[in-house]
């Protein structure tokens, strides 16, 4: 995999959760996180940060303040999903 490619296909995924983060139709947000999720696989490209921006168990996209409740506790940050109740921990840097 050429480096040029990576750089493309991450610029997709970018477009890809830009467009969710305007859009407010569910299930077209779903659809959206899934090609992304397939896009990455696909491709073997890490999600990184972006696997932040969306529950892992219901897709559904993080609307701070709106369908996620997000908790500090000491480096650890738990974000909860209002959706399915799934709950995803990540470490603080
Ligand atoms: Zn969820």
């Amino acid at each position: 995999m050429k480096r040029q490619d990576n750089q493309n296909i991450s610029k997709k995924i970018d477009g890809l959760f830009s467009e969710i983060s305007k859009d407010q139709n569910q299930t077209k947000i779903k659809k959206a996180i899934q090609e992304i999720i397939e896009i990455a696989k696909r491709n073997s490209l890490p999600l990184r940060e972006r696997r932040k921006l969306f529950c892992r168990k219901c897709l559904s996209y993080f609307f701070i303040g709106k369908n996620c409740q997000i908790k500090i506790n000491k480096n650890i940050k738990a974000v909860k999903c209002l959706n399915c109740g799934n709950i995803s921990r990540f470490k603080l840097k």
